[in-house]
């Protein structure tokens, strides 16, 4: 008897993810009650959820079969994808490597408390480019191997054609659940989320908004979808939600997790969802969303991003407090 064949998948998430109405800030901004709906990706489990949980199955199933005891991965300091490469190690037994761009910060907050609760090994990498980070991981992985280590390079994101195929996946239990999505709505970082809804649903239902996290966001997303066996014409990628780059929290930004929360109770986080909600803000104020289109904002979580940003805490303190609106 010879044991079975590693899977193709860990299970890792807990699935299908909810589904909610968003009636109060729909109507805040400028859609019918009904046309809202949030997909709650941040739910998935593991170490505080998220869409890397989606691409982490498909690329520690690959490490897995060959061989690897160890997963090294990149980020920026406040990473979700690195918070999350831990937290799956951690419960595979895996040991965990992250090579984070920057330096050490003063206060271990958000996801690097995080990335040290669940015992990862963390590398500064100082100023380097994202291209810079990987060549410094894939020197990780070498060292680990000539130390007798068998070590997986997990790609910067997750996103590779295999981590992103999870989101073709995911566009189809998206249509299971809203058959009539006419937009989905997704924060853009590494591509793959964007580039494997695409491949699920077609270019014309996925807005994509960067989060100024690569140089080359177009050019990531194409490449991807193209990889996946799919059609990259009419892509729509919104880059006027970056700012002054990836780590600021631009004021669009801040109205949007404003909005989210005391319209409907729902928690955004500075870098990646509130862009994304500042993106269909604009899009709706621009005519590329309009009432009566049925529109998915795709919740991929990052809620420790918020207690790890260095201008939240001050930002918040200087909230007025609202009102509430019920006659
Ligand atoms: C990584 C991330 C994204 C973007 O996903 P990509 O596949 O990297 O483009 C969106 N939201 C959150 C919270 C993320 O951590």
């Amino acid at each position: 008897m010879s044991d079975s064949p590693p899977p193709d998948v860990v299970g890792l998430g807990s699935y299908p993810t909810p589904v909610e109405r968003a009636p109060r800030l729909a109507a805040a901004l400028g859609l019918e009650p009904d046309d809202l709906v949030v997909k709650r990706d941040d739910l998935l489990g593991l170490g505080a959820g998220g869409n890397k949980v989606r691409k982490l199955e498909r690329t520690v199933a690959v490490a897995l079969r060959r061989g690897a005891t160890s997963l090294v991965t990149t980020g920026a300091a406040q990473s979700n994808h690195a918070r999350l490469t831990a937290a799956a190690g951690a419960r595979l037994g895996l040991g965990v490597e992250l090579v984070l761009a920057g330096d050490e910060p003063p206060h271990v907050a958000g996801n690097l408390l995080l990335d040290r609760l669940l015992g990862a090994r963390l590398h500064w990498a100082g100023a380097v480019d994202t291209p810079g980070l990987e060549r410094l991981a894939a020197q990780r992985v070498a060292d680990l191997a000539s130390a007798g280590t068998v070590a997986e390079l997990i790609p910067y994101g997750g996103s590779n054609a295999v981590g992103a195929a999870a989101y073709a996946d995911a566009g189809r239990e998206l249509l299971a659940q809203v058959p009539d999505v006419a937009h989905v709505v997704v924060a853009v970082g590494s591509g793959g989320t964007q580039a494997g809804l695409v491949a699920g649903l077609g270019t014309g239902r996925v807005l994509g908004v960067d989060t100024g996290a690569t140089a080359d966001p177009v050019e990531r997303v194409t490449g991807l979808v193209r990889e996946l066996g799919a059609d990259p014409t009419g892509l729509r990628l919104r880059l006027d939600q970056v700012g002054q780059g990836y780590s600021t929290f631009p004021e669009p930004v801040r109205d949007a997790l404003v909005l989210a929360a005391r319209t409907e109770g729902l928690v955004l986080d500075p870098v990646y969802t509130g862009r994304a909600l500042a993106g269909l803000a604009a899009a709706v104020r621009d005519g590329d969303v309009r009432p009566g289109e049925r529109t998915v904002l795709l919740h991929t979580g990052g809620l420790p991003g918020l207690f790890g940003s260095a201008s939240a805490p001050g930002w918040a303190a200087g909230l007025a407090p609202g009102t509430g609106s019920r006659g």
